[in-house]
């Protein structure tokens, strides 16, 4: 068995109950809430969506809102002017181009304002069930540490990742690296010793030594 997957297993383990953070109903809210998830928490962004898509559920009415307005209602969250200068442009697109619809294809998502590689493999990925293997910094940081992948950038950790494991797993795999970035492998001070993968972990490996 690979290392990859004996990681996979053993967080399959630790977290039975990873799945993704934010809350939406449809794929257009998925994909206005991954926008919104930019240098921001999940948290932050249900805070404010859940009364947004109680008010605004589709593309048709958002369409109602000004520039202005989708500002002043993402105001609480991390650069808020430019997601919605992107939301608003966005909605426009998916109105005139795509008949109303969220595109299914990578190139197609990535060709919309504020939609990176990241955002358009969640919302393949999670809202219509296509294989994709977004990497945001959780997912990078640890497979780094882990030793797993050695990309310099999110897109080429997507490419080993995708490489390494079958298409059937990298949906949950995104979600068990994510889940274990935010519990145990922070970015300012992973909780090694505590860590199911400490003896695998090259990062690991060297701080529980370091303690000897
Ligand atoms: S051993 Fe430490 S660095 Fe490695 S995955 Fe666990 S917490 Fe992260």
């Amino acid at each position: 068995m690979t290392k990859t997957e004996k990681v996979y297993n053993l967080l399959k383990a630790d977290y039975p109950d990873a799945k993704c953070g934010l809350d939406y109903r449809t794929p257009f809210q998925l994909l206005i809430s991954t926008i919104l998830s930019a240098q921001a928490t999940d948290k932050s962004v249900n805070n404010v969506t859940k009364e947004l898509y109680q008010q605004y559920p589709d593309l048709e009415s958002f369409l109602t809102l000004s520039q202005g307005e989708i500002e002043e209602k993402i105001k609480k969250i991390g650069i808020y002017r430019n997601k919605a200068k992107n939301i608003y442009n966005m909605l426009r697109i998916l109105k005139e181009k795509y008949n109303g619809e969220v595109p299914k294809s990578m190139e197609e998502l990535m060709s919309l304002p504020g939609v990176g590689r990241k955002t358009a493999s969640v919302v393949l990925v999670e809202g219509f069930n296509i294989p994709a293997f977004p990497v945001d910094t959780h997912v990078f940081r640890v497979t780094k540490r882990i030793g797993i992948a050695k990309g310099s950038t999110t897109d080429k950790v997507s490419d080993e990742m995708m490489k390494k494991l079958p298409k059937y797993k990298w949906h949950l795999m995104h979600h068990l690296l994510i889940t274990h970035g935010r519990a145990i492998c922070t970015a300012r001070s992973p909780k090694c010793e505590e860590c199911s993968l400490k003896a695998m972990c090259n990062y690991g490996k060297k701080m529980v030594k370091n303690k000897l």
